[in-house]
Protein backbone atom coordinates (compact mmCIF):
# COMPACT_ATOMS: atom_id res chain seq x y z
CA UNK A 1 0.00 0.00 0.00
CA UNK A 2 1.11 3.43 -0.86
CA UNK A 3 2.61 5.73 2.40
CA UNK A 4 -0.24 8.44 1.32
CA UNK A 5 -3.22 5.94 1.36
CA UNK A 6 -2.17 4.29 4.89
CA UNK A 7 -2.28 7.55 6.91
CA UNK A 8 -5.57 7.87 8.23
CA UNK A 9 -6.23 11.64 7.92
CA UNK A 10 -8.04 13.91 11.00
CA UNK A 11 -9.80 17.15 10.47
CA UNK A 12 -8.68 19.97 12.40
CA UNK A 13 -9.90 23.51 11.92
CA UNK A 14 -6.81 24.17 9.97
CA UNK A 15 -7.58 21.21 7.21
CA UNK A 16 -6.50 17.59 7.52
CA UNK A 17 -3.85 15.96 9.70
CA UNK A 18 -1.99 13.13 10.01
CA UNK A 19 -0.49 10.34 12.61
CA UNK A 20 2.62 9.11 13.25
CA UNK A 21 3.65 6.31 15.68
CA UNK A 22 6.24 4.47 16.99
CA UNK A 23 6.26 1.50 19.29
CA UNK A 24 8.53 0.64 21.88
CA UNK A 25 7.75 -3.15 22.92
CA UNK A 26 8.95 -4.63 26.23
CA UNK A 27 8.16 -8.19 25.74
CA UNK A 28 9.43 -10.28 28.69
CA UNK A 29 11.48 -13.22 27.27
CA UNK A 30 9.92 -16.95 28.20
CA UNK A 31 12.19 -18.61 30.42
CA UNK A 32 12.74 -20.27 33.43
CA UNK A 33 15.29 -18.44 35.11
CA UNK A 34 16.51 -14.61 35.48
CA UNK A 35 18.54 -12.74 32.94
CA UNK A 36 21.52 -12.16 35.59
CA UNK A 37 20.45 -14.89 38.30
CA UNK A 38 19.26 -18.50 38.71
CA UNK A 39 15.57 -17.30 40.77
CA UNK A 40 12.42 -18.60 39.26
CA UNK A 41 9.96 -16.00 37.08
CA UNK A 42 6.97 -18.20 37.85
CA UNK A 43 4.06 -15.84 37.05
CA UNK A 44 1.83 -15.62 40.50
CA UNK A 45 4.17 -16.67 43.20
CA UNK A 46 3.88 -15.17 46.88
CA UNK A 47 5.39 -11.78 46.86
CA UNK A 48 9.33 -12.05 47.40
CA UNK A 49 9.58 -15.84 47.03
CA UNK A 50 11.55 -15.90 44.01
CA UNK A 51 14.18 -13.22 44.91
CA UNK A 52 17.86 -14.24 44.65
CA UNK A 53 20.84 -11.89 46.72
CA UNK A 54 21.48 -10.54 42.96
CA UNK A 55 17.81 -9.74 42.26
CA UNK A 56 17.85 -7.69 45.64
CA UNK A 57 20.44 -5.56 45.10
CA UNK A 58 22.74 -7.09 47.75
CA UNK A 59 26.16 -5.36 47.65
CA UNK A 60 29.20 -7.35 46.14
CA UNK A 61 27.09 -9.80 44.07
CA UNK A 62 27.86 -10.53 40.42
CA UNK A 63 25.64 -10.68 37.57
CA UNK A 64 26.41 -13.85 35.25
CA UNK A 65 24.57 -13.76 32.16
CA UNK A 66 21.52 -16.75 31.03
CA UNK A 67 22.53 -18.03 27.71
CA UNK A 68 19.35 -18.82 27.52
CA UNK A 69 17.99 -15.34 27.38
CA UNK A 70 20.78 -14.45 25.30
CA UNK A 71 19.59 -17.41 23.04
CA UNK A 72 15.57 -16.23 23.03
CA UNK A 73 17.24 -12.50 22.13
CA UNK A 74 19.10 -13.80 18.83
CA UNK A 75 15.64 -15.90 18.35
CA UNK A 76 13.67 -13.21 17.82
CA UNK A 77 15.92 -10.79 15.97
CA UNK A 78 16.08 -13.72 13.49
CA UNK A 79 12.36 -14.03 13.60
CA UNK A 80 12.36 -9.98 12.85
CA UNK A 81 14.61 -10.67 10.09
CA UNK A 82 17.13 -8.76 12.07
CA UNK A 83 20.84 -7.65 12.16
CA UNK A 84 22.13 -10.22 14.73
CA UNK A 85 24.98 -7.99 16.60
CA UNK A 86 27.70 -10.23 17.36
CA UNK A 87 29.01 -8.04 19.61
CA UNK A 88 26.75 -5.95 22.09
CA UNK A 89 27.57 -4.60 25.82
CA UNK A 90 25.50 -4.32 28.92
CA UNK A 91 25.17 -0.61 30.57
CA UNK A 92 24.06 0.66 33.59
CA UNK A 93 20.92 2.94 33.43
CA UNK A 94 21.12 4.73 36.54
CA UNK A 95 18.37 5.86 38.50
CA UNK A 96 16.84 5.35 42.33
CA UNK A 97 13.01 4.10 42.37
CA UNK A 98 12.34 2.12 45.54
CA UNK A 99 11.65 -1.00 43.68
CA UNK A 100 15.02 -1.39 41.76
CA UNK A 101 17.21 -2.05 45.18
CA UNK A 102 20.62 -1.87 42.97
CA UNK A 103 19.99 1.92 41.97
CA UNK A 104 20.41 1.39 37.94
CA UNK A 105 18.86 -0.98 35.22
CA UNK A 106 21.22 -3.16 33.14
CA UNK A 107 20.65 -2.49 29.57
CA UNK A 108 21.77 -2.09 26.57
CA UNK A 109 22.27 1.41 25.16
CA UNK A 110 25.28 2.01 21.81
CA UNK A 111 25.23 -1.47 20.43
CA UNK A 112 22.14 -3.84 21.41
CA UNK A 113 22.03 -7.15 20.59
CA UNK A 114 19.85 -6.94 17.60
CA UNK A 115 19.94 -4.11 14.95
CA UNK A 116 17.45 -3.34 12.22
CA UNK A 117 14.67 -6.02 11.15
CA UNK A 118 10.79 -5.59 9.72
CA UNK A 119 7.91 -6.71 10.74
CA UNK A 120 4.69 -7.62 8.16
CA UNK A 121 2.03 -6.58 9.03
CA UNK A 122 -1.59 -7.43 8.25
CA UNK A 123 -4.23 -5.33 8.73
CA UNK A 124 -8.36 -6.13 8.96
CA UNK A 125 -9.04 -5.66 5.35
CA UNK A 126 -6.96 -8.14 4.36
CA UNK A 127 -3.94 -5.72 2.83
CA UNK A 128 -0.51 -5.79 4.76
CA UNK A 129 2.23 -2.95 5.21
CA UNK A 130 6.05 -3.32 6.84
CA UNK A 131 6.96 -1.86 9.94
CA UNK A 132 10.52 -1.60 9.98
CA UNK A 133 12.45 -2.68 13.52
CA UNK A 134 15.09 -0.23 14.55
CA UNK A 135 16.74 -2.15 17.31
CA UNK A 136 16.01 -5.02 19.81
CA UNK A 137 17.75 -4.85 23.13
CA UNK A 138 18.40 -7.19 26.43
CA UNK A 139 17.65 -5.59 29.70
CA UNK A 140 16.05 -6.22 33.74
CA UNK A 141 12.79 -5.67 34.82
CA UNK A 142 12.37 -3.75 37.90
CA UNK A 143 10.08 -4.84 41.15
CA UNK A 144 6.67 -4.02 41.97
CA UNK A 145 5.50 -1.30 44.39
CA UNK A 146 1.89 -2.35 46.11
CA UNK A 147 -0.18 0.83 47.49
CA UNK A 148 -3.12 -1.34 48.03
CA UNK A 149 -2.27 -3.87 51.03
CA UNK A 150 -1.96 -0.93 53.57
CA UNK A 151 -3.50 2.13 53.95
CA UNK A 152 -0.52 3.42 55.98
CA UNK A 153 2.34 1.33 53.92
CA UNK A 154 3.68 0.57 50.71
CA UNK A 155 5.14 -2.98 50.26
CA UNK A 156 7.94 -3.64 47.51
CA UNK A 157 7.29 -7.40 45.58
CA UNK A 158 10.91 -8.30 44.17
CA UNK A 159 9.67 -11.16 42.03
CA UNK A 160 10.34 -9.69 38.80
CA UNK A 161 13.16 -8.08 39.81
CA UNK A 162 15.74 -8.67 37.12
CA UNK A 163 13.65 -10.67 35.07
CA UNK A 164 14.69 -10.45 31.43
CA UNK A 165 13.04 -8.20 28.84
CA UNK A 166 13.61 -7.79 25.37
CA UNK A 167 12.66 -4.26 24.40
CA UNK A 168 11.89 -4.27 20.68
CA UNK A 169 11.95 -0.21 19.20
CA UNK A 170 9.76 0.44 15.75
CA UNK A 171 11.03 3.09 13.90
CA UNK A 172 8.20 5.79 13.32
CA UNK A 173 5.93 3.19 10.73
CA UNK A 174 2.82 3.37 11.95
CA UNK A 175 0.17 5.81 10.51
CA UNK A 176 -3.31 5.07 11.96
CA UNK A 177 -4.46 3.32 15.67
CA UNK A 178 -5.76 0.37 13.66
CA UNK A 179 -2.25 -0.34 12.32
CA UNK A 180 -0.33 0.10 15.43
CA UNK A 181 -3.36 -2.47 17.34
CA UNK A 182 -2.35 -4.96 14.35
CA UNK A 183 1.26 -4.30 14.68
CA UNK A 184 1.54 -5.83 18.20
CA UNK A 185 -1.06 -8.35 17.03
CA UNK A 186 1.67 -9.47 14.78
CA UNK A 187 4.47 -9.15 16.76
CA UNK A 188 3.14 -11.26 20.01
CA UNK A 189 1.85 -13.42 17.36
CA UNK A 190 5.51 -14.17 15.78
CA UNK A 191 6.80 -14.11 19.30
CA UNK A 192 4.59 -16.88 20.43
CA UNK A 193 5.33 -19.13 17.15
CA UNK A 194 8.88 -18.40 18.22
CA UNK A 195 8.08 -19.73 22.23
CA UNK A 196 10.57 -16.21 22.92
CA UNK A 197 7.46 -14.87 24.85
CA UNK A 198 4.39 -15.96 25.91
CA UNK A 199 2.49 -12.81 25.02
CA UNK A 200 0.50 -12.66 27.94
CA UNK A 201 -0.56 -8.65 28.19
CA UNK A 202 -3.09 -9.18 30.80
CA UNK A 203 -0.12 -10.71 33.25
CA UNK A 204 2.58 -7.74 31.97
CA UNK A 205 4.38 -10.06 29.99
CA UNK A 206 4.13 -7.41 26.89
CA UNK A 207 3.76 -3.68 27.29
CA UNK A 208 4.28 -1.10 25.28
CA UNK A 209 5.47 3.01 25.46
CA UNK A 210 3.07 4.22 22.64
CA UNK A 211 4.81 7.44 20.73
CA UNK A 212 2.66 9.41 18.85
CA UNK A 213 3.06 12.82 16.91
CA UNK A 214 0.87 14.88 14.06
CA UNK A 215 1.98 16.26 10.97
CA UNK A 216 0.52 17.57 7.64
CA UNK A 217 0.13 15.62 4.54
CA UNK A 218 3.12 15.18 2.54
CA UNK A 219 5.84 16.03 5.72
CA UNK A 220 5.73 11.70 6.25
CA UNK A 221 6.80 11.46 2.71
CA UNK A 222 9.73 13.77 2.92
CA UNK A 223 10.86 11.83 6.36
CA UNK A 224 10.98 8.90 4.01
CA UNK A 225 12.72 10.14 1.71
CA UNK A 226 15.59 12.08 3.88
CA UNK A 227 15.48 10.00 7.30
CA UNK A 228 15.40 13.73 8.58
CA UNK A 229 12.52 13.93 11.69
CA UNK A 230 13.13 17.38 11.55
CA UNK A 231 10.05 16.73 9.06
CA UNK A 232 7.73 14.83 11.55
CA UNK A 233 6.08 16.90 14.52
CA UNK A 234 6.94 16.53 18.58
CA UNK A 235 6.29 13.05 19.67
CA UNK A 236 5.17 12.28 23.34
CA UNK A 237 5.55 8.84 24.65
CA UNK A 238 2.40 6.89 26.32
CA UNK A 239 3.95 4.76 29.13
CA UNK A 240 3.16 1.32 29.87
CA UNK A 241 0.12 0.95 27.89
CA UNK A 242 -0.89 -2.79 28.89
CA UNK A 243 -3.91 -3.99 26.28
CA UNK A 244 -3.83 -3.45 22.27
CA UNK A 245 -7.59 -1.51 22.82
CA UNK A 246 -5.91 0.60 24.98
CA UNK A 247 -3.24 1.60 22.72
CA UNK A 248 -5.56 2.29 20.11
CA UNK A 249 -8.05 4.38 22.13
CA UNK A 250 -4.78 6.09 23.95
CA UNK A 251 -3.04 7.05 19.65
CA UNK A 252 -6.93 8.62 19.59
CA UNK A 253 -6.82 10.46 21.82
CA UNK A 254 -3.13 11.91 21.90
CA UNK A 255 -3.89 12.86 18.30
CA UNK A 256 -6.95 15.18 18.54
CA UNK A 257 -4.94 16.33 21.77
CA UNK A 258 -2.18 17.39 20.13
CA UNK A 259 -4.50 19.18 16.75
CA UNK A 260 -6.17 21.02 19.57
CA UNK A 261 -2.55 22.29 20.62
CA UNK A 262 -1.23 23.42 17.49
CA UNK A 263 -4.35 24.84 16.15
CA UNK A 264 -4.52 26.64 19.45
CA UNK A 265 -1.64 28.49 18.81
CA UNK A 266 0.02 26.01 21.63
CA UNK A 267 3.48 23.54 21.08
CA UNK A 268 3.51 20.12 21.52
CA UNK A 269 6.03 19.37 24.07
CA UNK A 270 7.73 16.55 24.33
CA UNK A 271 6.71 14.66 27.06
CA UNK A 272 6.39 11.30 29.08
CA UNK A 273 2.02 10.78 29.42
CA UNK A 274 0.06 8.22 31.35
CA UNK A 275 -2.88 6.76 29.68
CA UNK A 276 -5.95 6.68 32.16
CA UNK A 277 -8.13 3.98 30.76
CA UNK A 278 -11.02 4.63 32.98
CA UNK A 279 -11.38 8.21 31.61
CA UNK A 280 -10.33 7.20 28.25
CA UNK A 281 -7.30 10.59 28.50
CA UNK A 282 -3.49 10.60 28.37
CA UNK A 283 -2.30 12.55 31.31
CA UNK A 284 1.78 14.42 31.66
CA UNK A 285 3.74 12.58 33.52
CA UNK A 286 7.30 14.55 33.19
CA UNK A 287 8.40 16.43 30.61
CA UNK A 288 11.62 16.40 28.57
CA UNK A 289 13.20 19.03 30.85
CA UNK A 290 12.53 16.80 33.82
CA UNK A 291 13.87 13.99 31.94
CA UNK A 292 16.77 11.55 33.96
CA UNK A 293 19.93 11.91 32.70
CA UNK A 294 20.93 7.95 33.38
CA UNK A 295 24.56 8.33 33.23
CA UNK A 296 24.51 5.37 30.78
CA UNK A 297 28.37 3.33 31.01
CA UNK A 298 29.20 -0.07 30.75
CA UNK A 299 28.83 -2.50 33.67
CA UNK A 300 32.02 -3.64 34.57
CA UNK A 301 30.70 -6.61 36.42
CA UNK A 302 29.96 -8.04 32.79
CA UNK A 303 31.85 -8.49 29.85
CA UNK A 304 30.68 -7.50 26.03
CA UNK A 305 28.34 -10.41 24.85
CA UNK A 306 30.51 -12.26 21.80
CA UNK A 307 28.22 -14.37 19.78
CA UNK A 308 29.62 -17.18 17.62
CA UNK A 309 28.55 -18.06 14.23
CA UNK A 310 27.65 -21.10 15.43
CA UNK A 311 26.07 -20.82 18.08
CA UNK A 312 23.37 -17.97 15.56
CA UNK A 313 23.26 -20.77 12.99
CA UNK A 314 22.47 -23.44 15.56
CA UNK A 315 19.26 -21.02 16.23
CA UNK A 316 18.81 -20.28 12.58
CA UNK A 317 17.54 -24.24 12.02
CA UNK A 318 15.56 -24.56 15.11
CA UNK A 319 13.12 -21.74 14.00
CA UNK A 320 9.67 -22.83 13.15
CA UNK A 321 7.76 -22.06 9.91
CA UNK A 322 6.50 -18.75 10.96
CA UNK A 323 2.93 -17.08 10.35
CA UNK A 324 4.42 -15.09 6.60
CA UNK A 325 5.29 -18.32 5.85
CA UNK A 326 2.73 -20.34 6.90
CA UNK A 327 0.33 -18.51 5.11
CA UNK A 328 2.09 -18.70 1.91
CA UNK A 329 1.90 -22.18 1.87
CA UNK A 330 -1.84 -22.79 2.88
CA UNK A 331 -2.75 -20.37 0.34
CA UNK A 332 -0.36 -22.44 -2.05
CA UNK A 333 -0.63 -26.06 -0.62
CA UNK A 334 -4.98 -26.11 0.17
CA UNK A 335 -5.80 -23.12 -2.02
CA UNK A 336 -7.56 -21.28 1.26
CA UNK A 337 -7.88 -17.37 0.49
CA UNK A 338 -5.71 -14.90 1.66
CA UNK A 339 -7.67 -14.02 4.31
CA UNK A 340 -8.83 -17.72 5.27
CA UNK A 341 -5.13 -18.96 5.43
CA UNK A 342 -4.19 -15.42 7.67
CA UNK A 343 -7.10 -15.92 10.32
CA UNK A 344 -5.56 -19.68 10.52
CA UNK A 345 -2.01 -18.90 10.95
CA UNK A 346 -2.97 -15.89 13.94
CA UNK A 347 -2.05 -18.39 16.35
CA UNK A 348 0.35 -21.70 16.13
CA UNK A 349 -2.31 -23.89 17.54
CA UNK A 350 -5.25 -23.03 15.12
CA UNK A 351 -2.62 -23.52 11.94
CA UNK A 352 -1.51 -26.95 13.86
CA UNK A 353 -5.27 -28.00 14.42
CA UNK A 354 -6.49 -27.06 10.67
CA UNK A 355 -3.55 -29.32 9.29
CA UNK A 356 -4.36 -31.75 11.40
CA UNK A 357 -8.25 -31.49 10.36
CA UNK A 358 -7.54 -30.75 6.80
CA UNK A 359 -5.30 -34.11 6.11
CA UNK A 360 -6.76 -36.25 3.26
CA UNK A 361 -10.17 -33.95 3.65
CA UNK A 362 -11.96 -30.85 1.31
CA UNK A 363 -9.13 -28.43 3.11
CA UNK A 364 -11.27 -25.14 1.99
CA UNK A 365 -14.70 -26.91 3.57
CA UNK A 366 -12.51 -27.72 6.71
CA UNK A 367 -11.15 -23.88 7.24
CA UNK A 368 -14.84 -22.48 6.94
CA UNK A 369 -15.99 -24.81 9.67
CA UNK A 370 -12.94 -23.49 11.87
CA UNK A 371 -13.27 -19.98 11.01
CA UNK A 372 -17.25 -20.02 11.10
CA UNK A 373 -18.99 -23.15 13.60
CA UNK A 374 -15.88 -23.89 15.65
CA UNK A 375 -14.84 -20.63 16.17
CA UNK A 376 -18.28 -19.15 17.39
CA UNK A 377 -18.26 -21.49 19.90
CA UNK A 378 -15.13 -21.50 20.80
CA UNK A 379 -15.23 -17.66 21.04
CA UNK A 380 -19.24 -17.81 23.18
CA UNK A 381 -17.87 -20.11 26.02
CA UNK A 382 -14.08 -18.27 25.78
CA UNK A 383 -12.09 -21.48 25.13
CA UNK A 384 -9.06 -21.62 23.14
CA UNK A 385 -8.43 -23.85 20.55
CA UNK A 386 -6.66 -26.31 22.70
CA UNK A 387 -9.35 -26.86 24.74
CA UNK A 388 -11.76 -27.19 21.79
CA UNK A 389 -14.44 -30.35 23.02
CA UNK A 390 -14.54 -31.15 19.07
CA UNK A 391 -10.77 -32.40 18.35
CA UNK A 392 -8.97 -32.23 14.89
CA UNK A 393 -9.05 -35.86 13.88
CA UNK A 394 -12.98 -35.44 14.75
CA UNK A 395 -14.16 -32.15 12.97
CA UNK A 396 -11.54 -33.99 9.79
CA UNK A 397 -13.85 -37.53 10.01
CA UNK A 398 -17.06 -34.88 9.79
CA UNK A 399 -16.18 -32.76 7.09
CA UNK A 400 -15.40 -36.07 5.89
CA UNK A 401 -18.94 -37.36 6.15
CA UNK A 402 -20.09 -34.17 3.83
CA UNK A 403 -17.96 -34.99 0.99
CA UNK A 404 -19.03 -38.62 0.81
CA UNK A 405 -22.78 -37.82 0.99
CA UNK A 406 -23.16 -39.95 4.29
CA UNK A 407 -24.38 -35.97 5.81
CA UNK A 408 -25.73 -33.16 3.95
CA UNK A 409 -24.21 -30.02 5.11
CA UNK A 410 -27.64 -28.64 6.60
CA UNK A 411 -27.32 -31.75 9.04
CA UNK A 412 -23.80 -31.55 9.88
CA UNK A 413 -24.39 -27.77 11.35
CA UNK A 414 -26.40 -30.12 13.89
CA UNK A 415 -24.32 -33.32 14.32
CA UNK A 416 -21.64 -30.76 14.75
CA UNK A 417 -23.48 -29.03 17.62
CA UNK A 418 -23.68 -32.72 19.68
CA UNK A 419 -20.05 -33.05 18.94
CA UNK A 420 -19.37 -29.96 20.99
CA UNK A 421 -21.33 -30.68 23.21
CA UNK A 422 -20.03 -34.25 24.17
CA UNK A 423 -16.79 -34.66 22.38
CA UNK A 424 -18.25 -37.98 20.55
CA UNK A 425 -17.57 -39.11 17.30
CA UNK A 426 -19.42 -38.17 14.39
CA UNK A 427 -20.04 -41.19 13.08
CA UNK A 428 -21.32 -42.38 16.30
CA UNK A 429 -23.78 -39.35 16.44
CA UNK A 430 -24.89 -39.53 12.71
CA UNK A 431 -25.62 -43.53 13.47
CA UNK A 432 -27.38 -43.01 16.39
CA UNK A 433 -29.12 -40.97 16.05
CA UNK A 434 -30.17 -42.07 12.37
CA UNK A 435 -29.01 -39.14 10.65
CA UNK A 436 -28.00 -40.64 7.53
CA UNK A 437 -28.58 -38.56 4.50
CA UNK A 438 -31.32 -40.40 2.38
CA UNK A 439 -29.95 -40.53 -1.37
CA UNK A 440 -32.20 -43.25 -2.26
CA UNK A 441 -34.53 -41.39 -5.10
CA UNK A 442 -37.50 -43.74 -4.47
CA UNK A 443 -38.12 -42.27 -0.78
CA UNK A 444 -37.00 -39.49 -1.53
CA UNK A 445 -39.73 -39.12 -4.71
CA UNK A 446 -42.40 -40.30 -2.27
CA UNK A 447 -42.06 -37.36 0.04
CA UNK A 448 -41.58 -34.97 -3.30
CA UNK A 449 -45.28 -36.50 -4.75
CA UNK A 450 -46.81 -35.49 -1.29
CA UNK A 451 -45.90 -32.33 -1.16
CA UNK A 452 -46.75 -31.92 -4.79
CA UNK A 453 -50.04 -33.22 -4.42
CA UNK A 454 -50.89 -31.58 -0.64
CA UNK A 455 -50.53 -27.72 -2.84
CA UNK A 456 -51.89 -27.55 -5.97
CA UNK A 457 -52.39 -23.71 -5.27
CA UNK A 458 -48.65 -23.38 -5.11
CA UNK A 459 -47.92 -25.46 -8.18
CA UNK A 460 -49.99 -23.06 -10.20
CA UNK A 461 -48.44 -20.25 -8.61
CA UNK A 462 -45.17 -21.46 -10.21
CA UNK A 463 -45.21 -20.27 -13.54
CA UNK A 464 -45.69 -17.17 -12.87
CA UNK A 465 -43.39 -17.17 -9.88
CA UNK A 466 -40.45 -19.72 -10.56
CA UNK A 467 -38.32 -19.32 -7.19
CA UNK A 468 -41.35 -21.03 -5.27
CA UNK A 469 -39.03 -24.11 -6.09
CA UNK A 470 -37.59 -23.29 -2.70
CA UNK A 471 -40.21 -23.47 -1.04
CA UNK A 472 -40.90 -26.82 -2.13
CA UNK A 473 -37.38 -27.83 -1.50
CA UNK A 474 -37.66 -26.75 1.98
CA UNK A 475 -41.44 -28.65 2.77
CA UNK A 476 -39.60 -31.84 1.22
CA UNK A 477 -36.52 -31.56 3.97
CA UNK A 478 -38.87 -30.76 6.34
CA UNK A 479 -40.86 -34.38 5.83
CA UNK A 480 -37.71 -35.94 5.59
CA UNK A 481 -36.50 -34.36 8.99
CA UNK A 482 -33.63 -32.55 6.73
CA UNK A 483 -31.89 -35.86 5.70
CA UNK A 484 -32.78 -35.70 1.92
CA UNK A 485 -29.83 -35.13 -0.67
CA UNK A 486 -30.99 -31.41 -1.76
CA UNK A 487 -29.24 -31.81 -5.08
CA UNK A 488 -31.70 -34.68 -5.01
CA UNK A 489 -34.59 -33.25 -4.28
CA UNK A 490 -34.26 -30.30 -6.45
CA UNK A 491 -33.59 -32.66 -9.62
CA UNK A 492 -36.89 -34.82 -8.21
CA UNK A 493 -38.85 -31.41 -8.44
CA UNK A 494 -37.73 -30.39 -11.54
CA UNK A 495 -38.15 -33.47 -13.18
CA UNK A 496 -41.36 -33.77 -11.77
CA UNK A 497 -43.21 -30.58 -12.17
CA UNK A 498 -41.19 -29.92 -15.23
CA UNK A 499 -42.57 -27.14 -17.60
CA UNK A 500 -45.22 -25.99 -14.67
CA UNK A 501 -42.05 -23.81 -13.79
CA UNK A 502 -42.25 -20.88 -14.96
CA UNK A 503 -38.37 -19.00 -16.57
P1 LIG B 1 13.50 7.01 23.90
O1 LIG B 1 14.18 5.93 24.67
O2 LIG B 1 13.98 8.38 24.16
O3 LIG B 1 12.03 6.92 23.97
P2 LIG B 1 13.93 5.49 21.53
O4 LIG B 1 14.80 5.79 20.35
O5 LIG B 1 14.20 4.31 22.35
O6 LIG B 1 13.92 6.82 22.39
O7 LIG B 1 12.45 5.34 21.02
C1 LIG B 1 11.84 6.30 20.29
C2 LIG B 1 10.54 5.74 19.73
O8 LIG B 1 9.79 6.85 19.27
C3 LIG B 1 10.76 4.85 18.52
O9 LIG B 1 9.80 3.83 18.50
C4 LIG B 1 10.54 5.80 17.36
O10 LIG B 1 10.06 5.15 16.21
C5 LIG B 1 9.48 6.72 17.90
N1 LIG B 1 9.50 8.07 17.33
C6 LIG B 1 10.56 8.88 17.13
N2 LIG B 1 10.18 10.06 16.60
C7 LIG B 1 8.83 10.01 16.46
C8 LIG B 1 7.83 10.93 15.98
N3 LIG B 1 8.15 12.14 15.55
N4 LIG B 1 6.55 10.53 16.01
C9 LIG B 1 6.21 9.32 16.45
N5 LIG B 1 7.09 8.42 16.92
C10 LIG B 1 8.39 8.75 16.93
MG1 LIG C 1 11.11 5.59 24.92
Amino acid sequence: MSEAKRAKTIEGMTGPWEIVIGLEVHAQVQSEAKLFSGASTTFGAEPNANVSLVDAGMPGMLPVINDFCVEQAVRTGLGLNAQINKVSVFDRKNYFYPDLPQGYQISQFKQPIVGEGEVIVDLPGGESVTVRIERLHLEQDAGKSLHDQDPNHTYVDLNRSGVALMEIVSKPDMRSSDEAAAYLKKLRNLLRYLGTCDGNMDEGSMRADVNVSICKPGAYEKFRETGSFSHLGTRCEIKNVNSMKFVAQAIEYEARRQIDVVEGGGTVNQETRLFDNKAGVTRAMRSKEEAHDYRYFPDPDLLPLELEDDFIARIKASIPELPDAKKARFVSEYGLSVYDAGLLVAERETAAYFEEAAKGRDAKAVANWIAGDLFASLNRDNKSIDESPVSAAALGEMVGLISDNTISGRIAKDVFVIMYATGEAPAKIVEEKGLRQVTDTGAIGAAVDEVIDANPAKVAELLKKPKLLGWFVGEVMKKTQGKANPQAVNDLLRAKLGDRIGE
